[in-house]
């Protein structure tokens, strides 16, 4: 499953790659991301389907990956 977006395909790449466990959505929400940390206190990113300006988007989700500190 590989989102339309490129930059945004390049971060959920990386997250994946670091552990990070990608479910699908459907709708405004393409998907969702979630951290090492499984249980309720882990990080949750919500992925777009059509952001407006995706390289934006693609930056934002980025940056809530790094917050993550369970890593
Ligand atoms: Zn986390």
């Amino acid at each position: 499953m590989r989102h339309p977006n490129k930059h945004i395909q390049a971060v959920i790449d990386e997250a994946t790659e670091s552990g990070w466990r990608l479910v699908k959505c459907g709708g405004h929400v393409w998907g969702e991301l979630y951290c090492p940390e499984s249980s309720r206190t882990g990080c949750i990113v919500r992925i777009h389907s059509t952001p407006q300006n995706p390289e934006q988007h693609a930056k934002r989700l980025r940056h809530q990956i790094q917050q993550c500190p369970h890593d």
